[in-house]
């Protein structure tokens, strides 16, 4: 007889939308996966990649066993071994470097899993207990999260619901259609209803097909651009004095900054034209209530904190917060009441301040010997809800780093990535189906919880499970370490608005917040206020800063092409990238380049090119294509660099440098040039 039952669970990968989701198991198998229809946001319909997660989870290149290294690193010579084999040796390797220098073990990880059990709980414990070097963990969004806290005092938003009736929405730095599918859903009820949509992103994404007006600024302009509008409304008296009076801090230093910023001074610096912006600033002042969804693309620049300040003070200048749909949104997850204390047991340090290591200069970091100002060199890496040798910056150095025989590294992961690739072991992880797990949203206000569908693929283990039993194994003995995965889901969140039982029975829960958050001001800086300026924040003047990207003349005569590197619509960074069915959409490796810059390097559609500065090239199919604007190309990422045509992808030409703000890389402030292979 079949024994067919729904499991309720949530999507767990690195996407605002997190959706909550329901899984049909039938005789131990998963038989369908689908959007849960009751979840207000998720609407019944998951993106293509998801959809596919049964797909994933049964591949027959899941990792199922523990495999240990017997050849050189990265020739891919494993051999399959015990968990206990495994964890034993492990466990030998951490006590013999701790006992002279816990700081030389890094961990390394980030948003494989956005779950709050299977991310950083058991984990950090681990490394705290240990006394290991801790990972700033940068790569994606701390520039623009450290923008929102200095301006709002934490990643706050709109609701996404209310975008629904907003009558224009600037969709700023963000393809949504392929990676914020169901603020989509409600940004096309507000065009229905007669709203305005206009993108603002230097490629011609799919999401700009469907908006009414598209704004294909160059890259790392976007706070020139924001300064531009705040003139406009200055010099338009488009300004609510009211709101500003009560609510906004430091703005009149700001509105002196901001006149500097005519129209053709800002067309020129964004590579539009002076009408855009005078159009674009008409538009938002006037038309009410305006929203804006900020997404994390345009923040991957030098400026790209700053240029987070400034578009996140232009609500605060038009009053736009005083309607639930007015406003801004880039991150909703400060809203969730998360306990990290209760979940990392940061007091395991027992007072050590071990060193912190920034995980987007980790190529830099592996190649670094023992010094005064670093440290002790890194020694052993465990690498888990990660794969940075696909796609961290430099990766030429990253490899180099990966590949130092004289390091230890450990890899949690389903798929022999890129990064298992140079491993001396391979643990096999559960995939979200295997394991419980409860999650907050940085795109949404619901939490929601994960119930583990089937049984862990072959010997799999969660993160959790692996952690607490190397932690025996080294000896760790405080209570903590023998916790369940429920246990801590039961923490995972502060007070009553969120209970552990109430999401099992439920499955997600809303958090109790006001409909307009800001309407009345209580932003959660200290002074209640959006802050324009402020002591304390960056010397000299406190204000957000814009330096121009026309900075390095000499590097643009050389490389004079600007490359960004968005997702693929198919990727979700470097997951899915072996997904058969996801693959054979995506095809190859793929740069769009604008019909002019092409045609005056000799190159065609579907020539084979290679993308190339000081740092190293890649090669790649070229797609001549109007989603490319003249002086930038789109290195659609994030492929597997083993699955690309020679061995690379586009992060071989990305560099370390950080952003402004948040100790975060600027991926797309990357000068290349371009040129057919014979
Ligand atoms: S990747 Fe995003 S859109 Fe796709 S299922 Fe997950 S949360 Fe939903």
């Amino acid at each position: 007889m079949s024994s067919a039952k729904t499991v309720r669970a949530a999507c767990p990968h690195d996407c605002p939308d997190t959706c909550a989701m329901r899984v049909t198991v039938e005789d131990g198998r998963v038989i369908r996966i689908q959007g849960d229809p009751d979840h207000p946001t998720t609407h019944g319909a998951l993106c293509t990649k998801v959809s596919r997660y049964a797909e994933r989870t049964a591949h027959p290149d899941r990792v199922l066993h523990p495999l240990r290294r017997v050849g050189p690193k990265g020739s891919g010579q494993f051999v399959r071994v015990s968990w206990d084999e495994a964890l034993s040796d492990i466990a030998q390797w951490l006590k013999a470097i701790a006992a002279r220098e816990p700081e030389a073990i890094l961990p390394y990880s980030y948003a494989g899993t956005m779950g709050l059990v299977q991310g950083e709980s058991m984990a950090m414990r681990f490394f705290h207990k240990l006394g290991a070097s801790k990972l700033d963990r940068t790569i994606c969004a701390s520039a623009g999260s450290e923008a929102l806290r200095l301006t709002y005092g934490g990643k706050v938003g709109m609701h996404v619901e209310h975008f629904a009736e907003s009558r224009l929405i600037l969709i700023w730095g963000s393809n949504s259609i392929a990676s914020n599918l169901h603020f989509w859903t409600f940004a096309q009820a507000a065009k229905r209803n007669g709203a305005k949509l206009i993108c603002i992103d230097p490629r011609h994404t799919e999401t700009a097909d469907k908006c009414h007006q598209h704004i294909a600024l160059l890259p790392g302009t976007d706070g020139a651009l924001a300064l531009g509008l705040m003139r406009e409304l200055i010099v338009g008296d488009w300004l609510d004095h009211d709101y500003i009076a009560r609510h906004v801090e430091g703005f009149e230093a700001l509105r002196d900054k901001a006149m500097a910023w005519t129209p053709e001074r800002t067309a020129e610096e964004c590579g539009i034209s002076a009408d855009e912006v005078r159009q674009l600033a008409r538009d938002y002042a006037t038309t009410k209530p305006a929203a804006i969804r900020l997404n994390y693309g345009m923040q991957r620049v030098r400026g790209g904190g700053n240029a987070v300040r400034l578009i996140a003070l232009l609500p605060c200048l038009t009053g736009a917060w005083r309607h639930r749909a007015g406003g801004l949104l880039l991150s909703s997850s400060g809203w969730f009441p998360t306990d990290v204390t209760a979940l990392q047991r940061p007091e395991l340090l027992a007072g050590r301040t071990p060193r912190t290591i920034n995980m987007s200069t980790i190529g830099d970091a592996l190649l670094s010997g023992s010094s005064p100002s670093f440290g002790p060199k890194i020694e052993a890496l465990i690498v888990y809800n990660s794969n940075p040798v696909a796609v961290a910056p430099e990766s030429p150095k990253v490899l180099q780093g990966f590949q130092r025989e004289d390091l230890f590294t450990v890899v949690l992961e389903h798929f022999m990535t890129d990064t298992a690739d140079q491993a001396d072991y391979v643990l096999p992880a559960t995939t979200q189906l295997e394991h419980l797990d409860v999650h907050l949203s940085y795109g949404h206000t619901y939490a929601l919880i994960n119930e583990p569908a089937i049984a862990p693929v072959g010997e799999a283990k969660p993160n959790t499970q692996f952690f607490r039993e190397l932690a025996a194994r080294m000896g760790f003995a405080e209570p903590c370490f023998t916790d369940s995965d429920e246990a801590i889901a039961r923490v995972a969140f502060r007070g009553d608005a969120v209970s552990f039982d109430a999401l099992k029975a439920a499955g997600w829960i809303k958090l109790p917040l006001p409909e307009a958050p800001f309407a009345a001001g209580g932003f959660l800086t200290p002074s209640g206020k959006a802050v324009a300026s402020a002591p304390g924040l960056e010397a000299p003047d406190y204000l957000p800063n814009y330096e121009s990207v026309r900075s390095a003349p000499e590097l643009g005569r050389r490389y004079p092409l600007a490359m960004i590197s968005p997702p693929a619509r198919n990727f979700l960074n470097s997951t899915f990238v072996n997904v058969t069915s996801l693959r054979a959409i995506e095809g190859e490796p793929v740069l769009e380049i604008h019909e002019g810059d092409a045609a005056a390097r000799g190159i065609t559609s579907g020539a084979m090119v290679r993308v190339f500065n000081d740092r190293g090239e890649y090669r790649c199919r070229a797609e001549v294509s109007p989603r490319a604007r003249p002086g930038v190309v789109n290195g659609l990422g994030i492929w597997w660099r083993k699955l690309g045509p020679s061995g690379t992808n586009v992060n071989e030409v990305t560099h370390q440098r950080l952003t402004d703000i948040g100790r975060a890389p600027s991926f797309y402030d990357c000068l290349v040039d371009v040129a057919a292979v014979p």
